[in-house]
């Protein structure tokens, strides 16, 4: 079997002549994460037997000439950080270390309820804080295309995952660009939803404000497939928009991008900004109209994403005092120190050092000075990108400034440069609008992505743009 070529449909017409069964198509994909995952550390946690069980089940329904439902069979992936009854829910943090879920998050239960087949949980950056799975306490996530180099973060497994063909499309989160880096350093594609439009109900928080869930995949068609069936309103998530105003906003054509000069000067490696010019000169010549605009709060972005972020995950971390969930310490006889211990060794260094700047933005008396601040810069980012969009129907980006980071193990990767690389992907995040990587050439070797940001809720649109672009 090419696990290879694979995409839903393909799967489903060889499942209906009988090409090969659900058994062997799970077998496959098993033997081949067998094959791989010790090199490139994809998976923290398998689910090889439920998955078999359920794959005999679907095998005797298309046995019996039933109708398959829109995802039965299908194998798919889905990041640490979000919680799965089958499988751990670690999120990529030993504080989580055998945590077991009571419940699925939304967005899964509703592709379970598609009769998709959960393969197995895979790794990210603690609670999602980084950029390359460095800060993952199960170790970095390898590049599909160089053992050399990071998959990218935080959902790295999720993206490798689908590079390498061990799932068929793979479930992510992203609070700051974390389906899209990833998805730009494996190749593939991945979309963020506007905030609200996909249940967060059941994704271990980083920072409600700015967490989405979306999917990874190694086609349009079947991101496609997949946010149709996870996005929509959900009783257990307030910020859910209503599917009323989605219709209302969805018609619109197709023909002017924008480009924002502040994202194309500084700090661009000029390889990807080559790739990124030639992709801009074949939509000209392909009859899109492209127009070059000012986003002058730029400049505040990644200072403003940091501070809200760290804001937000110092908040929502604090359930973890290993009384609640997870890990604690053990021998220990007071109290302060059960909480010390659990949390000195539970967080990576990574999470406790946004705890500690999040707490800090927060606490009294410089609360106005940095974290309010910082919602301000947020709003006129906002806005800023919004009068754009109102003149264009999408804007393009690269997704990532720089390459995959080299894993040296000797030079640790600079912790300031990676916030900075989160340039392009934050602006959305922060925006709250729409976006999607999809993957333009190689540079060395190594995948290079373009961001294709839409409105808020302008998900159709932007897919339909990919699917144009091929
Ligand atoms: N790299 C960003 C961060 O570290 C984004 C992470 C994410 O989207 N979860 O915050």
């Amino acid at each position: 079997m090419n696990l290879k070529d694979l995409n839903i449909k393909k799967i489903h017409n060889s499942f209906l002549n009988k090409e090969y069964s659900c058994t062997d198509l799970i077998n496959n994909y098993f033997e081949k994460i067998n094959e791989i995952n010790s090199d490139y550390n994809i998976y923290t946690s398998l689910n090889k037997e439920n998955a078999l069980n359920q794959a005999k089940i679907i095998d005797e329904k298309i046995a019996k000439g039933e109708v398959l439902r829109k995802l039965d069979g299908i194998p798919f992936s889905v990041k640490d950080s979000i919680c799965t009854l089958e499988c751990k829910s670690q999120a990529g943090s030993n504080i989580l270390k055998g945590f077991e879920a009571t419940y699925n998050a939304t967005a899964v239960e509703k592709l379970i309820n598609e009769g998709a087949i959960l393969i197995g949980k895979t790794n990210c950056d603690s609670f999602g804080h980084g950029s390359s799975t460095k800060n993952s306490d199960y170790g970095i996530t390898k590049n599909p295309y160089s053992l050399d180099h990071v998959a990218g973060g935080s959902s790295g497994g999720a993206a490798a995952s689908v590079a390498l063909n061990t799932c068929t499309f793979a479930i992510g989160e992203d609070t700051g660009g974390s389906i899209r880096e990833p998805a730009s350093f494996c190749g593939i594609y991945g979309l963020k939803p506007s905030y609200g439009r996909v249940s967060r109900y059941g994704a271990i928080a980083y920072g409600s404000s700015l967490d989405t869930i979306g999917p990874l995949a190694n086609n349009m068609l079947d991101i496609e497939i997949v946010q149709k069936i996870i996005e929509g309103l959900d009783e257990k998530d307030a910020t859910t928009i209503e599917d009323k105003k989605i219709i209302e906003l969805e018609n619109k054509t197709v023909k002017k991008i924008g480009i924002i000069k502040e994202f194309l000067d500084n700090g661009l490696d000029l390889r990807i900004r080559d790739l990124f010019d030639k992709k801009l000169e074949e939509y000209e010549t392909n009859g899109f109209e492209i127009q070059e605009f000012h986003l002058p709060s730029t400049k505040y972005a990644v200072a403003s994403y940091y501070l809200i972020a760290c804001s937000e995950t110092s908040s929502n971390l604090s359930r973890f005092d290993g009384v609640k969930f997870g890990f604690r310490a053990p021998n220990v006889t007071k109290l302060e120190d059960m909480y010390l211990q659990t949390k000195e060794y539970g967080f990576s260094f990574e999470t406790k050092k946004r705890i500690i700047l999040g707490t800090y933005a927060l606490s009294a008396g410089y609360a106005d000075k940095y974290y309010k601040k910082a919602c301000s810069a947020r709003s006129l980012i906002k806005q800023e990108l919004e009068d754009i969009l109102k003149e264009v129907d999408f804007i393009l980006t690269p997704t990532s400034p720089v390459l995959p980071y080299e894993i040296n193990p000797i030079k640790e990767i600079d912790p300031m440069t990676e916030y900075l690389a989160d340039i392009y992907t934050v602006i959305p995040s922060l925006a709250g609008v729409c976006s999607l990587n999809v993957p333009i050439g190689f540079v060395e070797k190594l995948p290079v992505g373009m961001q294709i940001i839409g409105g808020v809720l302008d998900e159709n649109k932007v897919m339909e743009f990919a699917k144009i672009l091929g």
